[in-house]
């Protein structure tokens, strides 16, 4: 058994103990039979969430009313949800109530791919009822049932197969792909957060040029946001080495291929965190710089800072065909023999420069540690006390003539 079960199992053994039966189900199950690295452990089980939260000592309560329960157990969290039906489908997207049953065939049956579709019991025996083995041979994407039907139900099912494609690549079954594009328009329904969740995955995982070029073949890149006329820039896009960027940095290189209008505007229509949207916007601001100045001056590695800096090297030489390594060191090195590396490294402060000058706070106080920073960073004056401080009483006039 994978160690991540063998160190699951007794929770299985708990629920056995008190009358009900567990399973490890779903992506945990597919990846061992594919001898992958296996991610999240999910267990599925007969017992109801309120019978969960009492067996266990530490539980969180995540979704209770869709059957989900938290179990935390020895410093690693499972997510075991009760054997379940999803009914009632409103507006083709997740299910209003569910119902719950007392057969995990009926739970397999709801799942949405018959490779993710698999139990595993205690024993390590496999369940099997929807040819999820023969499709996991076959590099086979195929929806459990009817795929138009599976789509109507949950149309977010249509962008996981591409996610899907991304992480595994495997090829989706054509009718699966059929059915996609004849249900396609039904995404309009999804919530953005969920797309986002998917679409992330889809850029992140290996595969992704296939998978973006299925995401343009089945239409599905005109139900995303800020992207449904973008088909050209996505095929540019998928072209290009998203492997050594880290997240933001993909973000930011989309941006750069897409040039919406507004960077924050169509970040925010993604409902990404607005930390994740103000790191972004500014590394498109630097690429700009960057591109019209060609090299990084002094001032504009310190005005970027490193990480930023870094960052907006990568996507550059992403952009003009020159990726090496080589080069972002260069830009590593060139900041590690700044001066100062940002104001806070100043030895002075605005309280002092007021002090010094006896005079009302104001814009002129940003004004003065700009200039003591561009004097310090093109090394006409040192990072000390005295030194800044006789610099600046002989500029007084300037800053007087200023404000
Ligand atoms: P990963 O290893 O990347 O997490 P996963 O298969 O575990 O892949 P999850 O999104 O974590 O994918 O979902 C867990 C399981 O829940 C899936 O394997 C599938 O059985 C089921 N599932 C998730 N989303 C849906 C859905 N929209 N419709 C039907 N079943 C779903
Ligand atoms: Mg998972």
């Amino acid at each position: 058994m994978d160690t991540p079960f063998a160190e699951a199992k007794p929770i299985l053994q708990k629920l056995h103990l008190e009358g009900y039966e567990a399973y490890f189900v779903g992506g945990a199950v597919r990846d061992s039979l594919l001898e992958k690295e296996i991610g999240d452990v999910d267990i599925a089980t007969s017992a109801e969430p309120h019978e969960v939260q009492r067996i266990f000592t530490h539980t969180v309560d995540v979704g209770a009313e869709h059957g989900t329960i938290i179990v935390l157990f020895n410093e690693s969290q499972y997510e075991v949800t009760t054997f379940r039906t999803e009914s009632e489908y409103e507006g083709f997207r997740k299910p209003k109530s569910v119902t719950y049953i007392s057969s995990l065939k009926e739970d397999l049956k709801r799942r949405d791919f018959t490779i993710n579709a698999m139990a595993m019991d205690i024993n390590e025996k496999i369940y099997d009822y929807f040819d999820g083995k023969r499709d996991l041979e076959n590099r086979l994407i195929r929806t459990v049932g009817e795929p138009s039907e599976r789509f109507a139900e949950d149309a977010l099912r249509m962008l996981r197969a591409v996610r899907f494609v991304s992480q595994l690549n495997f090829t989706v079954s054509s009718n699966t792909v059929e059915a996609i594009k004849d249900n396609v328009h039904l995404l309009k329904e999804i919530s953005v957060e969920r797309k986002t969740v998917e679409f992330i995955k889809i850029l992140k995982n290996n595969h992704y040029q296939v998978a973006i070029k299925l995401l343009i073949d089945t239409n599905i890149h005109k139900y995303l946001p800020g992207l449904e006329t973008c088909r050209q820039q996505l095929m540019s896009f998928s072209c290009l080495p998203l492997s050594v960027l880290n997240n933001e940095e993909i973000w930011a290189l989309l941006l750069y291929k897409i040039k919406p209008a507004s960077v924050e505007s169509f970040l925010r229509l993604w409902k990404l965190p607005v930390k994740l949207i103000k790191h972004v916007s500014k590394m498109l601001i630097f690429i700009d710089y960057l591109s019209e100045q060609k090299k990084w001056t002094t001032e504009l590695l310190y005005s970027a800072g490193i990480d930023i800096a870094v960052s907006v090297e990568r996507i550059f030489a992403i952009v003009n065909d020159c990726y090496d390594e080589k080069r972002i060191n260069k830009v590593v090195e060139q900041f590690s023999r700044l001066p100062i590396k940002s104001r806070r490294e100043l030895v002075i402060t605005g309280h002092d420069i007021i002090k010094l000058f006896h005079k009302r706070p104001g814009p002129w106080v940003s004004a003065a540690l700009s200039s003591i920073e561009k004097e310090i960073l093109s090394e006409t004056l040192k990072n000390d006390r005295e030194a800044i401080k006789e610099w600046l009483l002989t500029c007084n006039l300037n800053f007087e003539q200023n404000y």
